[in-house]
């Protein structure tokens, strides 16, 4: 039994997941299997590729705390 507050919210897709065991945390950050799966599946010609490398630079480069998104 968790408090809401303890459920990670998704960098990527700004889902909170039930299941944050279901992921990874990067630096603090966290980032669901899905889209853990999407980032180790995505491709340099990919549509996704500008949005998720986008994303990830958040991560590398941002070191405020807070909504993730609002
Ligand atoms: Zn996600």
């Amino acid at each position: 039994m968790e408090p809401e507050n303890l459920r990670p919210t998704c960098l990527m897709c700004g889902q909170n997941t039930p299941l944050w065991t279901e992921g990874i945390f990067i630096k603090g950050k966290f980032i669901c299997a899905r889209c853990e799966q999407m980032i180790l599946a995505v491709h340099v010609d990919d549509i996704w590729y500008p949005f998720i490398k986008d994303q990830l630079k958040h991560i590398w480069f941002n070191r405020t705390e807070g909504p993730y998104f609002s």
